[in-house]
């Protein structure tokens, strides 16, 4: 099996404060792994750790293979950060144009080839908005937009997924839609990476959980979690997040 993130004993702090101590984890080709923790807990700083957004202070992350201060494939990431959602951001861009970035690391300055053309609609196709590719992106609802930002991902041919609790302000139907097209994706290969704070999102798509606060609490199936006591560990004995929230 293919290490893609290789997380060994990994510490960060910003200035004074700690945010990520003595992480150890692999993520193998192929899994789905859901990060669950409290707010604060250090999950967008471990994602960014593991991206190569971040250096450690201690330890190392490796990205398939080669340490992150040297990783060079970009193409292989698609990343899609906790801000794409938000709908304060401008972005004069149509969908098309987003989906053409993916294509950017594969070519260069070279222009768009026919072949390219075929990915970037096969892309749009893909996540269901083929009809929206002449829009502007950020008048589009945040499913929608969260969809132009996986076609990116699928356009740079991407093994590996990276996903910073992406439905916030999305309307649950299409945040159901959203999950059932990851786990689509991933049954086709690609290596999926998830930040997720609702509870049942994670136990009923993820295979593997790994819940954070600061330090590793829990590792493995997310069929187990719920029966470990990584819950009450990491979120204290009234965490109360049992219940769903599609706020
Ligand atoms: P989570 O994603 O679990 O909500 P974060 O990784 O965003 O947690 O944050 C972990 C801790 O680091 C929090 O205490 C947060 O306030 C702090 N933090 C996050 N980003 C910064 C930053 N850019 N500068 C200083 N502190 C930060």
């Amino acid at each position: 099996m293919t290490t893609v993130v290789d997380v060994e004993d990994v510490w960060f702090g910003y200035d004074t404060e700690l945010a990520v101590k003595n992480v150890s984890l692999r993520i193998e080709e192929g899994q789905y792994i859901g990060l669950i923790g409290p707010n604060g807990s250090g999950k967008t700083t471990l994602l960014k750790l593991m991206l190569g957004l971040l250096q450690p202070d201690r330890g190392t992350v490796q990205l398939f293979g080669e340490p992150t201060a040297k990783f060079s494939s970009a193409k292989r990431i698609g990343y899609v950060s906790q801000r794409s959602t938000d709908k304060d951001v401008a972005m004069p861009m149509t969908v098309a144009e987003v989906v053409e970035m993916g294509r950017y690391a594969h070519r260069g300055r070279r222009r768009l080839r026919s072949s390219d053309r075929r990915i970037i609609d096969d892309a749009l196709e893909r996540v269901d908005i083929a009809d929206l590719a002449g829009h502007r992106i950020d008048r589009l609802s945040g499913g929608q937009r969260q969809r132009a930002f996986i076609a990116r991902a699928l356009a740079s041919e991407a093994d590996l997924l990276a996903l910073d609790e992406p439905t916030v302000g999305v309307d649950a139907s299409s945040r159901e839609a959203f999950y059932g097209l990851l786990s689509e994706l991933n049954e086709e290969g690609i290596t999926i990476v998830l930040i997720e704070h609702d509870l049942d999102i994670i136990t009923t798509h993820v295979d593997t959980v790994a819940c954070i606060n600061q330090t590793l609490h829990y590792h493995g199936e997310s069929a187990r979690f719920l029966e470990s006591d990584a819950l009450t560990e990491a979120y204290g004995k009234h965490h109360g997040i049992l219940h769903h929230d599609h706020s």
